[in-house]
C-alpha cells in the first residue's frame, strides 16, 4: 500500500508529490488527462496576485512564501529535469491603478518593493506603451514563469524518483469508505476500472474538486471561471515588463512571446475559445500597446480556474475523514501559491512545523462560507 494518493496532477499536485516524494514518501499521483495540462497549461505565470493589496492576509502569507522560494525552485528543476522553466523577474507597471495610496501602504506593511512612477519614468521603460497614461505603480521584484515548462520540468523530475508512480488518463471515479476512513478509491483508466489503496488520498483536482467529492464531503464551494488567453511572436520582444491595465495583462517571454489575459467567465465547464473573447482580449491590449494592432495573435486557448471563496484556497484534512485531504482552490493565484500550498499541506501529513498559520486555510471552518469569489 502506498503512503499517499494525490487526485489531480496540476501544479498543485506535481508540486505536493515533490514535497511528499523528497521526505520519503511513496506517493502516486494520478490525473485523467495528461499531467498539469488545464489550468496550470492554460495560466499566464504571473508570480504575483494582479493589484496584490486588494486580497486577503491569508493570500498575501502563501504568496509571499512563495515568491521567496520560486527562484531556488527553478533552480533545482533545471538540475534535475534539464527544463529551465524561465523564471524571469521583469517586473509589474500597474497603470492607472486608482488605488493607488492603499497600494503603497500595503506595500510598506508588507515590505514589498513598490513605487509611484509617472510619464517620463513609463516612457523611458516602455518606449511602445500608449500615450496618455501619466502614472503607474511599479514592482521590480515581480517575476513571470513559463508555466508550460515549468510543468514538463516536474513531470520529468518526478518520473525519475523510484518513489513516485505516475498514471496518466487515470480517473478517481468514487471512493469506498469504512466509517470516516477512505479505504479504497475506484480509478478507472480506458475500459479499465481498478481500486486502490493508500494510507492517505489527498484532492488536487482543481476546478473540479467540489465535483470529485460531491458525494462525500459537505458543501465545498469550488466552482470552475474561465479564463481566455491570446499569444503574440515577435522577433524582437517589444515589451521589458509585465503590463496591466483594467484588469488585463501582458506579458513578456524571453523568445519574443507575448502573452495577453484574460477573461473572466462564469460559464460552468464549458473551455471553448471564443471569437468575442478574442476580440476583448485585442482590445484592452490595443489601449496598452498600440503596435499590437499591425500583428495578429498566433494562438488562443482557455482555462478552468479553480475559484474558492475570496481565492484562499483550501488546504489540509476534509472535516469528518480520518485521511482525506484537499488543496485547491487557488482561483486566479494558483501558480503563484502553489510551492507555499504544498509545503502547507506536506507540514500537515508529515507532521512539520507548519511554514504559516495553517487555520485561515481548513476546510472544515469553512465549509458553509458564502461563494463570492
Ligand atoms: C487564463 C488563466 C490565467 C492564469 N494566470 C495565472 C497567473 O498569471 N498566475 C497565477 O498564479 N495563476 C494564474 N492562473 C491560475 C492558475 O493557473 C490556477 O489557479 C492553477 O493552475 C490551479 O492549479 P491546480 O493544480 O489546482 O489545477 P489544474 O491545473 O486545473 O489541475 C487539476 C488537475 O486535476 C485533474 N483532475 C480533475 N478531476 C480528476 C479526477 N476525477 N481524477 C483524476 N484527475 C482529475 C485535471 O485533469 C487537472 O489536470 C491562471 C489561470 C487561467 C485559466
Amino acid at each position: 500500500m502506498s503512503d499517499y494518493l494525490i487526485i489531480g496532477g496540476g501544479i498543485n499536485g506535481l508540486l505536493l508529490t515533490r514535497e511528499l516524494a523528497s521526505a520519503g514518501a511513496d506517493v502516486i499521483l494520478i490525473d485523467k488527462g495528461e499531467f498539469g495540462r488545464e489550468a496550470s497549461w492554460a495560466g499566464g505565470g504571473i508570480v504575483s496576485p494582479l493589484y496584490p493589496w486588494r486580497y486577503t492576509p491569508a493570500i498575501t502569507a502563501l504568496a509571499s512564501w512563495a515568491q521567496a522560494f520560486y527562484p531556488q525552485l527553478a533552480l533545482a528543476l533545471i538540475e534535475e529535469s534539464g527544463i529551465d522553466p524561465e523564471l524571469q523577474v521583469s517586473g509589474l507597471l500597474m497603470l492607472a491603478a486608482e488605488d493607488a495610496e492603499e497600494a503603497l501602504r500595503w506595500a510598506a506593511l508588507n515590505k514589498r518593493n513598490m513605487e509611484k512612477v509617472d510619464a517620463s519614468y513609463l516612457s523611458r521603460r516602455e518606449a511602445g506603451l500608449a500615450p496618455g497614461f501619466d502614472s503607474a505603480l511599479w514592482m521590480p521584484d515581480v517575476a513571470n514563469v513559463r508555466n508550460p515548462r515549468l510543468i514538463k520540468a516536474l513531470v520529468r523530475s518526478l518520473d525519475k524518483r523510484s518513489n513516485v508512480s505516475l498514471k496518466s488518463h487515470t480517473e478517481l471515479i468514487g471512493f469506498c469508505c469504512r466509517e470516516n476512513r477512505i479505504i479504497g478509491s475506484k480509478l478507472q483508466s480506458g475500459h479499465q476500472e481498478t481500486q486502490l489503496k493508500a494510507n492517505a488520498v489527498v484532492i488536487c483536482a482543481g476546478a473540479w474538486s467540489a465535483e470529485v467529492l460531491k458525494n462525500l464531503s459537505g458543501p465545498l464551494k469550488i466552482e470552475p471561471v474561465k479564463g481566455q488567453m491570446l499569444l503574440f511572436k515577435f522577433k524582437q520582444q517589444p515589451i521589458a515588463s509585465i503590463l496591466l491595465h483594467g484588469g488585463r495583462y501582458l506579458i513578456p517571454r524571453r523568445d519574443g512571446h507575448m502573452l495577453i489575459g484574460s477573461t473572466l467567465e462564469y460559464r460552468g465547464f464549458d473551455k471553448s475559445p471564443t471569437p468575442a473573447a478574442k476580440q476583448s482580449l485585442l482590445d484592452s491590449a490595443y489601449k496598452i500597446l498600440p503596435m499590437l494592432k499591425r500583428h495578429k495573435p498566433v494562438a488562443q486557448w482557455s482555462g478552468l480556474r479553480p475559484a474558492a471563496p475570496e481565492g484562499i484556497p483550501f488546504i489540509g484534512k476534509l472535516e469528518g475523514f480520518e485521511n482525506l485531504y484537499i488543496n485547491a482552490g487557488q482561483f486566479r493565484n494558483g501558480l503563484v501559491l502553489a510551492p507555499a500550498s504544498a509545503r502547507l499541506l506536506a507540514d500537515e501529513l508529515l507532521g512539520g512545523t507548519p511554514i504559516l498559520d495553517p487555520r485561515p486555510y481548513r476546510p472544515g471552518a469553512r465549509t458553509n462560507e458564502a461563494s463570492s469569489v
